[in-house]
């Protein structure tokens, strides 16, 4: 038997959603001995997106984690998005599992199986390139005669860990070893913020898969948002949010 794999997914209403989960869905269906923690930011569930996870047979947590008002009201600048689902996330596993690996898998990124196959076996925190972020067209770790030498990405930003959210796995075990480790509501430095407070971790310990990073097995794939529907059009259609 396999390292369970813990697969923490962010979402929020909008008109893509149940398309987005219904293709991730699918995805993980073809992983073996995974819990998909799928945590959206909303004050209720949606019993849309209950339908869709019943369907694909998956283990689930299907719950909520509003972002917080403070954030959420903002008229410009960034926003803090998906963090209170995936700290809220950590909770869980933090209280439920005692082994195998976590990644955060958002809903509309795009996932060759074989990273699923990779990051199980991470002992600590692994990283890997993940394709399609930024005009650089890929965030990675840039390895140098087989070993760690820093960070390629198209906004370093100032970063000690300068990587997408996509880009790294950690393990359970190391999780509960550093019981503090969370997300801060910092536009652009969740990464960095969350893998900062796994210290004591330096980049020179990361385990490095994708054949020594050489590898795209994950997308940072955007969906171009669509108008929202005019409910009159959609009632008819029992699986469609009326936004
Ligand atoms: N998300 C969220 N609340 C929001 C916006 C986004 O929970 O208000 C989720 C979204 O479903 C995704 C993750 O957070 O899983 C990252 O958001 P998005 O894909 O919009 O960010 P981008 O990929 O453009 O950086
Ligand atoms: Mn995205």
């Amino acid at each position: 038997d396999v390292p369970p794999l813990y697969i923490i997914t962010p979402t929020y209403r909008r008109p893509e959603q149940i398309a987005e989960l219904t293709r991730l869905s699918h995805t993980l269906m073809l992983v073996p001995n995974i819990m998909w923690l799928v945590i959206e930011d909303a004050y209720q569930i949606n019993d849309l997106i209950e339908d869709v996870l019943k369907k694909s047979r998956l283990k689930y947590l299907y719950t909520v984690a509003p972002m917080p008002a403070q954030f959420k009201n903002k008229t410009k600048g960034p926003k803090p998005r998906g963090v209170s689902n995936r700290n809220k996330g950590l909770e869980w596993i933090r209280q439920n599992a005692k082994t195998g690996v976590l990644y955060f898998a958002d809903d509309d990124n795009t996932y060759d199986l074989d990273l699923f196959h990779q990051i199980r076996f991470t002992k600590r925190v692994s990283m890997f390139p993940v394709g399609l972020v930024t005009k650089a067209g890929v965030s990675s770790p840039i390895i140098k005669n087989g070993e760690f030498s820093g960070f390629y990405d198209g906004w370093i930003g100032g970063r000690k860990f300068a990587v997408d959210m996509a880009g790294f796995a950690v393990s359970v075990h190391f999780l509960h070893q550093r019981p503090k480790a969370s997300m801060p509501f910092k536009p652009g430095f969740e990464e960095d913020g969350f893998l900062k407070s796994l210290s004591p971790f330096e980049p020179k310990e990361i385990e490095l898969l994708a054949d020594n990073c050489t590898k795209i097995l994950v997308w940072h794939t955007q969906t171009k948002k669509n108008e929202p529907s005019l409910p009159l059009d959609m009632a008819k259609y029992s699986n469609t949010n009326l936004i």
